[in-house]
């Protein structure tokens, strides 16, 4: 069977995928919102229904919260690859609704002044269209073939927008059945309308509270100030500290691990054409501020960093007051990149911290959070034969991209199941996911569907 043949059954078939994407959108299965339990189980039951008359072994498995989705399709039979699909069927909650052109639940397809057709709804995008452009491709060469290329197992949850409290023990409880040769993600974009994307690195996290305490009560300045310590001014030394004016962060052996990208991944990033300008100028900015001898580029995808995320203490009300302020807290987070460990980084920086403390000084620090960074080899077989097949489609060689934020599932994979993941995914960075007027471009969907008809096959051989 020629993989056109099963395209061109995807061209034909568009007008009913787009009427089951409809179907799925209108259920509106917002994680956070109690009253919604219901419509997040109905959504989980459309799935499983899809999936059994696609021929897979589809269940429903509760949870504390929402149900997770799994679907088994073996019979591509034992000498073919096996991959683990996964997305998540929960939506972000429609709010603000008056600022919606038409209503989140009711999908409808528009174009707009510039062509492009777009469908609108909560959920178009992230994730339910990208969910399907996969389901349709597999019913595509179900269709077409008798069956599929590559043995699957589907994986959905209904808690990604909640902060998936079930997954790691779902995951845990089951590994036997969750094993595959690699994890399929499609919750990530494309590079540009026309220029498809891998996402090869995702950054880690790494994120700190820290009180300071100094004298036991606030104090006047008038009456204390010279003599007492300014809890303040020790925080605000200290943190002014963490880069040097190389913008590079001076906590000891922070780099320790991290190296520099690939020839090959360089030669892709350039090829890019990626405008600095442009990307700083959409945030009110025109000059780089991280380490001064990196590109944008680098400093958002593959350099690790660290950020002051909020600073309070004293008074910061209206009018002013003289006060000599007892304690002082900070939010400092580290974005991490592959070589860092983040119980190694935490530890470095409490220490940096504790070996800056004048007498006087107290501190406690409270974690938040700790993930390590993803990095998915490039040479690797499966991205080798995922960017042919996407290089086939669009005509153009797949962007190796990196992400300057986490997929905590792409994490859990890897810790708990062993799991590389190829992350390919259609969005466009101008979706407006969380937001009203939610939407993914009709050549996102249909070149979604096409493309993954393309990547199951290439994944076959
Ligand atoms: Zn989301």
């Amino acid at each position: 069977m020629s993989i056109n043949a099963i395209l061109s059954r995807v061209d034909a078939d568009f007008p009913k995928s787009l009427d089951r994407l409809f179907d799925f959108l209108r259920i509106p299965s917002i994680s956070a919102d109690p009253s919604h339990k219901d419509d997040c189980v109905r959504a989980a039951e459309w799935l499983v229904r899809e999936l059994t008359a696609l021929g897979f072994d589809a269940s429903l498995r509760p949870t504390p919260l929402h149900p997770m989705v799994i679907g088994h399709y073996t019979k591509a039979g034992p000498d073919k690859p096996h991959v683990l699909f996964y997305a998540h069927y929960d939506v972000q909650p429609a709010d603000p609704l008056e600022l919606w052109d038409s209503p989140p639940f009711e999908p409808v397809v528009k174009t707009f002044p510039d062509g492009s057709e777009r469908i609108l709804a909560r959920g178009a995008q992230d994730d339910k269209g990208q969910l399907m452009t996969f389901l349709e491709a597999c019913r595509a060469l179900i269709a077409e073939t008798g069956k599929l290329p590559v043995n699957v197992t589907f994986f959905s949850e209904g808690e990604e927008e909640s902060g998936s409290p079930s997954m790691i023990p779902f995951l845990e409880a089951n590994k036997a059945e969750l094993s595959a040769d690699v994890a399929l993600v499609c919750d990530t974009e494309m590079w540009d309308r026309k220029t498809p994307a891998i996402t090869t690195m995702l950054r880690g996290l790494v994120g700190e509270e820290i009180s300071l305490r100094c004298a036991s009560h606030d104090l006047h300045s008038g009456a204390f100030g010279g003599a007492a310590l300014n809890p303040l001014q020790v925080l605000t030394k200290i943190l002014g500290d963490l880069h040097d004016d190389k913008g590079r962060v001076t906590v000891p052996g922070f780099y320790d691990g991290v190296a520099d990208i690939s020839p090959t991944l360089r030669a892709n990033w350039d090829n890019l054409g990626f405008d600095a300008a442009a990307f700083l100028g959409g945030a009110g900015l025109k000059t780089p501020a991280g380490e001064a001898d990196r590109t944008v580029l680098e400093q958002i995808w593959s350099r690790p960093t660290c950020e002051i995320n909020g600073l309070a203490g004293g008074y910061a009300g209206p009018g002013f007051k003289t006060v000599l302020p007892a304690s002082a807290e900070a939010k400092v987070s580290f974005r991490l990149v592959a070589g860092q460990d983040p119980q190694k980084i935490r530890a470095a920086f409490r220490q940096y911290v504790r070996d800056r403390l004048p007498p006087d000084a107290k501190v406690e620090f409270r974690e938040h959070g700790g993930s390590p960074a993803v990095h998915v080899a490039i040479d690797g077989a499966a991205v080798g034969k995922a960017r042919a097949a996407l290089e086939a489609e669009w005509g153009k060689a797949p962007a190796l991209v990196g992400s300057g934020g986490s997929i905590p599932v792409v994490g859990n994979f890897k810790s708990i199941l062993g799991l590389d993941s190829l992350m390919i995914g259609f969005g466009l960075d101008d979706d407006r996911i969380h937001s009203p007027n939610e939407k993914y471009e009709v050549t996102s969907y249909h070149g979604g569907i096409r493309s993954w008809v393309r990547v199951l096959d290439a994944l076959a051989s």
